[in-house]
């Protein structure tokens, strides 16, 4: 018998497992040995801070003005030249979800075995029995291609946590798959937002893909390092590897900043079912 290296009940949410897709290696060291940040991602790191500060803080008006505050007050927070551009392109170019109840900064949970899943959600906006939306908003530089997004983990995670664990936001009635779509909002490219249509298949495939990846990690022994030397560029861990101590160029980085928060979930504030 196969003793997992995985502690029981482990939250799976789609930074692990994104990360274990990226490298195995990477997931052990961030949730297993739990070794957090021991290096800088890219260099210059005050570009880098900078921008995880300003998406977080983009993050919070947009929640604040989701739940009532006015933008004019809001905008006296847009303190720099990103946000103020940002927070100018949500202000005008902002989805228009009359007639939804919205559910922002939002909390899944569902459980899967002895583990869990969890999805934070920027926002989830509701018309009971006929569409539930998700919104994520991305502070990305480079708009990416639509088919990097489709088969990101957060893309698949979603939708499918969304189908299985949301139904008390749909007036305690099933969500079906195709009353489901997500959608990337980029702050840098506000009308070119990125959408993808849930259905039944998508949904059989992403739980397939759900279950087989967890069961993989939980009998996992090797956690080998990522192949492709491009994900060490930019990753915490590179000189645990060997795989280089100066970090990728911030003007080279295209990926998405982790903000603290992404680890934060407080469970009693979450919804879970379970199936
Ligand atoms: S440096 Fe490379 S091999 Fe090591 S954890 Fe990071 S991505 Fe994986």
């Amino acid at each position: 018998m196969t003793i997992s290296q995985l502690p029981s009940p482990f939250t799976f949410s789609q930074s692990s497992l994104q990360d274990y897709n990226d490298c195995p290696r990477r997931f052990k060291l961030r949730y297993i040995e739990r070794l957090l940040w021991p290096a800088v991602e890219t260099e210059p790191t005050q570009d880098y801070e900078r921008h995880q500060q300003e998406g977080s803080l983009f993050h919070r008006m947009v929640q604040q003005n989701i739940i009532g505050i006015p933008a004019e007050k809001l905008s006296v927070m847009a303190n720099s030249d990103n946000l103020s551009k940002w927070w100018d392109a949500y202000i005008q170019h902002k989805p228009d979800l009359n007639g939804y109840t919205l559910y922002p900064e939002y909390t899944l949970s569902a459980p899967l075995g002895e583990h869990r899943l969890v999805a934070k959600y920027d926002l989830i906006a509701v018309k009971p029995g006929e569409r539930t939306i998700i919104y994520d908003w991305k502070t990305y530089r480079k708009r990416p291609r639509n088919e990097y997004l489709a088969a990101r983990w957060q893309t698949r995670l979603y939708s499918a946590l969304l189908e299985r664990a949301g139904n008390h936001l749909n007036g305690d009635a099933l969500i079906l798959p195709e009353q489901i779509e997500m959608v990337y909002w980029f702050s840098n490219f506000p009308i070119e937002p990125a959408s993808f249509n849930y259905n039944k298949e998508k949904s059989q495939r992403d739980w397939d893909l759900i279950a087989k990846t967890i069961a993989e990690i939980n009998t996992e022994k090797e956690f080998a390092m990522s192949e492709e030397e491009r994900p060490c560029k930019f990753c915490a861990y590179r000189s645990y590897c060997d795989r280089g101590i100066k970090a990728g160029e911030w003007d080279e980085f295209d990926g998405e900043i982790e903000t603290e928060e992404s680890f934060e979930i407080d469970f009693e504030q979450v919804g879970e079912i379970a199936f």
